[in-house]
């Protein structure tokens, strides 16, 4: 059950964007898990997309300068490892998002766990420009740890394509 105030702080919150992926907001991300206030005082639940992730700093610092510019000067972020951020938690919107961005997104992990290590090994990250399916891996590792690099055939574009995890 979420208060009048929740619901408006969610509203304020949904403004900080990811620093890994600015396009979405860490709500689309899913790693802002909650909001409460307590004697004035905000606590922002966030799970981290990779335990030790750098921009969580970031986060923690944009979130409580948006606050303090809303008119919740004290805030503080509480991280929860557990259970860990999976990309299942997206929205398919926020996959749709990606996709405009031009980052491939994540399949359902239930999807990867369902099938064998052997068509694992053959997923293929569909093309976010045109949705070919005629695509090859370049690198485990794209521009961030959590994407792996991707290269069209048919438009000759590569692509980030960000790993289920
Ligand atoms: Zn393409």
């Amino acid at each position: 059950m979420q208060s009048q105030e929740q619901v408006k702080l969610l509203e304020i919150l949904s403004s900080v964007a990811d620093p890994e992926i600015p396009v979405l907001s860490i709500d689309e991300m899913g790693i802002l898990r909650g909001v409460a206030i307590e004697h004035g005082r905000v606590k922002v639940t966030i799970t981290p997309t990779y335990s030790g992730c750098p921009a969580i700093d970031q986060i923690a610092q944009d979130v409580s300068t948006v606050l303090a510019d809303n008119g919740y000067p004290e805030s503080e972020v509480l991280l929860v490892l557990s259970p860990a951020w999976t990309t299942d938690w997206m929205s398919d919107e926020s996959k749709q998002k990606l996709r405009d961005y031009g980052i491939a997104p994540p399949c359902r992990t239930t999807d990867l766990s369902q099938s064998s290590e052997e068509q694992r090994l053959l997923f293929t990250a569909p093309c976010p420009q045109c949705r070919s399916l005629n695509t090859q891996i370049i690198s485990q590792f794209g521009s961030t740890a959590c994407k792996a690099l991707w290269k069209c055939n048919q438009c000759k574009e590569p692509f980030d394509y960000f790993k289920p995890i």
